[in-house]
């Protein structure tokens, strides 16, 4: 099976003795000049053209009105949880099945991640079960959605676009006006991606972009804060730097604040790398087809297809295995890496990982059978380019 599995992948990976890494950046573009620029002219750091430039670009590119730019996806997520006051004591709706970074964020703002599942159809929160659960294990106590269990109110679902594929935005929606719940997109992996022809981190009251190296593009390290809610934008841009109340000399602040921003040699490389998105995104969808054809009528695993309404930016394809077994996905991965091809895992669980380990949980059986199944493909886009 492993042989025919490797067979399948050198016809989009045909380099033997070639290593192929799950994802790695390009730059192909503007890339030297722009942050050259910022080194000639000393604007290196937290105040510069590119910061303001970049977050123009991810707003065209986006349609989203309030964006800015921050050090990382992870402040990003833990400034939009601030922003709907999640503090200490309270509990975050999100799904087991993400990378450590968005339940991190709930913990930085002393907030407790509350895990729940996943859908087969989109790798993110499933609304019926989201629904169900709800159902079964809180109520509503002046007005507030209480876990009947721990007694602390419930603040806000964080989904996530898992690989880049769109939840099912529409069903959770529902779910949220229902409990009367702030909806944050976590789309550190869905820049590129829409949903009923709208881009991702359009839906929710707020969503979190991340510019990390192994993203679609990259900064460096960096994020972004996304709000159609101005009002919210502002007191973002606000949060992230340090609260300071503009005047030519004094430094007054009116809160407590972070030191969030993206600095401009950042900026100046995510500018660049934004003149190069669509031609990514071009390379993603011809990879994504090259690994379909690759495993169609594969009886062992097949390629995971991008959900209905869902415009996807491909940023990881995903094989699921047919059989549900922890030791035969590692047998794989191991084989994979032994012939130079850095498959990957999806993530450990939130709930299997020691310091998340006795967070509250509905019941997790699909996230559990994904993470025995799920092997993520080198997804570079100059696989495709
Ligand atoms: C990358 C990522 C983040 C943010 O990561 P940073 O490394 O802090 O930029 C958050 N959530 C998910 C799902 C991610 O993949």
């Amino acid at each position: 099976m492993k042989a025919q599995l490797l067979s399948r992948l050198r016809k989009v990976l045909p380099l033997t003795g070639e290593t192929y890494e799950l994802h790695v950046p390009s730059f192909r573009g503007r890339e030297e000049d722009l942050v050259l620029d910022c080194i000639r002219t000393g604007w290196v750091s937290s105040v510069g053209k590119y910061v303001d430039q970049f977050e123009d670009r991810i707003r065209e590119f986006t349609g989203v009105s309030g964006v800015v730019a921050t050090s990382n996806g992870t402040s990003a997520l833990a400034i939009c949880l601030r922003l709907l006051n999640v503090g200490f004591g309270d509990e975050v709706l999100m799904p087991a099945l993400t990378f450590v970074a968005t339940a991190n964020a709930a913990s930085h703002v002393g907030a407790i991640p509350h895990f729940v599942d996943s859908s087969f159809g989109t790798l993110g929160v499933c609304p019926e079960k989201l629904r169900a659960h709800l159902k079964e294990s809180t109520n509503f106590s002046q007005g507030q959605l209480v876990n009947k269990r721990t007694q602390r109110p419930i603040k806000a679902l964080v989904a996530m676009h898992t690989f880049g594929h769109s939840v099912d935005i529409d069903g959770l929606i529902d779910v949220c006006e229902e409990y009367k719940l702030p909806l944050i997109e976590d789309a550190a992996e869905s820049l590129g991606t829409s949903y009923k022809g709208k881009h991702t981190g359009n839906f929710g009251v707020l969503a979190a972009l991340s510019f990390n190296g192994n993203k679609i593009i990259t900064t460096g390290g960096g994020g972004a804060i996304l709000s159609t809610n101005m009002e919210m934008a502002k007191h973002a841009k606000h949060l992230t730097t340090t609260a300071k109340l503009p005047h030519p000399w004094r430094f007054d602040h009116d809160e407590v604040g972070y030191n969030y921003r993206l600095p401009n040699l950042n900026a100046a490389l995510g500018c660049a790398q934004m003149d190069l998105l669509p031609k990514f995104l071009k390379a993603k969808i011809r990879l994504a087809e090259n690994y379909r054809m690759a495993f169609d009528d594969f009886s062992e695993a097949t390629i995971f297809e991008a959900p209905e309404n869902s415009k996807s930016n491909y940023w990881l394809n995903c094989l699921l295995l047919k059989h549900s077994d922890l030791k035969h996905r590692e047998e794989v991965l191991t084989y994979l890496h032994e012939n130079k091809i850095k498959a990957r895992p999806a993530w450990t669980l939130m709930h299997h990982l020691p310091m998340f380990e006795s967070c509250p949980r509905g019941d997790l059986t699909v996230s559990e059978d994904l993470e025995r199944r799920l092997i993520c493909l080198p997804s570079s886009p100059f696989l495709a380019l």
